[in-house]
């Protein structure tokens, strides 16, 4: 075995982290405050290749793995939540299904501005009566001609407000079992009866743009379905198992700067006239919390590892997501424990922590739905 990360993979994580600090850093406060999308600084993360990273250069990547990539959403998520989970949500739900399922005309006109970070994508899965029984999908897509004609309603969908295109799931029609068939489609945001409005007032990740979409009557031409229309339904799953790396990254990233802070703070805080980190109680805590970031680690890169690596990845992957955002949400609760009074306080920022990991909990399936994949996995 070899936990040391390649020479491109130690360059990623340089460069992003180097970006976060200096670029995300100073306005992550502010970014959570005004609950405003930071879209000069997802230009910039395009222009330095960070939406590409996981795809060939052929579509505008930057042809790294899925461990860099991940390694880029952890240094992300360890300054800012918000930017993290649009980032994450960007590349791996509104990009990489083009890329496993596309054509190869729908990756040149539909992947590559996304990978270059010209564009931002989105996937709409989710609805109103729908959530994590994706089955339940009500959207429909009729064939009419040469084209789909969709109607339906999707809600909570990231980066919708500021994307290209967004990949929407409805159902076709029906197998010969009489259930519904659930297929992927492109459809641009420009197109006639698509309407997005953002006016979710979050509890965290408030910088993260959230939305509802409104599909009526939305005509986009046959060939932009995504990948066979028998599949749609294995295909989001496989969908969501690659995106739930990221978001174990996130939670990881999220970890890593509630240790940081909570130990920092340990170290210069005096109470009864000793620094608070010589309490066997806080020192208990922080052993926890850096034992857990450490697990929470391993579980993700070896998650990308066996994705990289062309092996099944579905049960570690929500192994991964399961016990990184757990390991978020109860590093961060102890980070603001550590930090007594001062840690309720924004200024801090150990609450915002907190309120970023909880969405961890429940996007891209919740921790129940995560322990069910694994005990289907284990063969429940
Ligand atoms: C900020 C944010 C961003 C999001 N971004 C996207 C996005 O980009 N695209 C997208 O498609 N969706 C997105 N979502 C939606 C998210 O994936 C869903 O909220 C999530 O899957 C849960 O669905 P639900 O909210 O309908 O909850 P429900 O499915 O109604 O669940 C409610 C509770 O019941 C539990 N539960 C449900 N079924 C079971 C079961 N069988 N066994 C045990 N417990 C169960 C759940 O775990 C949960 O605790 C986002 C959500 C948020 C809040």
């Amino acid at each position: 075995m070899d936990f040391n990360l390649t020479k491109e993979q130690s360059m990623i994580r340089k460069m992003v982290r180097d970006f976060a600090e200096e670029v995300i850093k100073p306005r992550t406060i502010e970014i959570d405050k005004e609950a405003k999308f930071p879209l000069d600084i997802f230009k910039q993360m395009g222009e330095l290749g960070l939406l590409g990273i996981p795809f060939p250069e052929k579509y505008g990547g930057s042809g790294g793995d899925t461990l860099s990539y991940a390694i880029a959403v952890e240094e992300i998520g360890r300054v800012c939540g918000s930017t993290g989970l649009s980032y994450a949500a960007a590349v791996s739900l509104g990009a990489s299904p083009i890329y496993y399922f596309g054509t190869e005309e729908q990756k040149e006109k539909f992947l590559t501005p996304l990978a270059e970070g010209k564009a931002l994508g989105s996937f709409g899965l989710t609805e109103p009566n729908a959530g994590s029984d994706a089955g339940g999908t009500k959207t429909t897509a009729i064939i009419d001609g040469d084209d789909f004609v969709i109607n339906g309603e999707k809600c909570f969908i990231t980066n919708a407000s500021y994307a290209e295109t967004l990949i929407v799931t409805a159902v076709t029609g029906k197998n010969e079992k009489g259930r519904n068939i659930i297929s992927a489609i492109i459809v641009p945001t420009n197109v006639e009866g698509v309407k997005i409005t953002s006016n979710y007032d979050k509890m965290g990740v408030r910088g993260s743009d959230t939305a509802e979409i409104v599909l009526d009557n939305v005509r986009v031409p046959r060939t932009n379905l995504l990948g066979d229309p028998d599949k749609g339904f294995s295909q989001f799953l496989y969908t969501l198992d690659g995106g739930r790396i990221s978001i174990a990254a996130l939670g990881l990233g999220i970890a890593q700067a509630s240790l940081e802070k909570a130990l920092q703070y340990a170290k210069e805080r005096k109470q009864f006239g000793k620094s608070i980190s010589s309490f066997q109680a806080i020192q208990f805590k922080l052993a926890d919390i850096a034992m857990e970031v450490e697990l929470a680690r391993n579980m993700v890169y070896k998650a990308a590892w066996l994705k990289d690596n062309n092996q099944p990845f579905t049960k570690e992957s929500a192994y991964a997501k399961l016990f990184a955002t757990e390991t978020a949400f109860r590093a961060a609760n102890q980070a603001i424990q550590i930090h007594g009074g001062y840690g309720y306080m924004r200024e801090y920022e150990v609450e915002r922590y907190l309120r970023d990991a909880k969405l961890l909990e429940i996007g891209e399936g919740t921790s129940e739905v995560q322990r069910l994949v694994i005990a289907r996995q284990l063969g429940c």
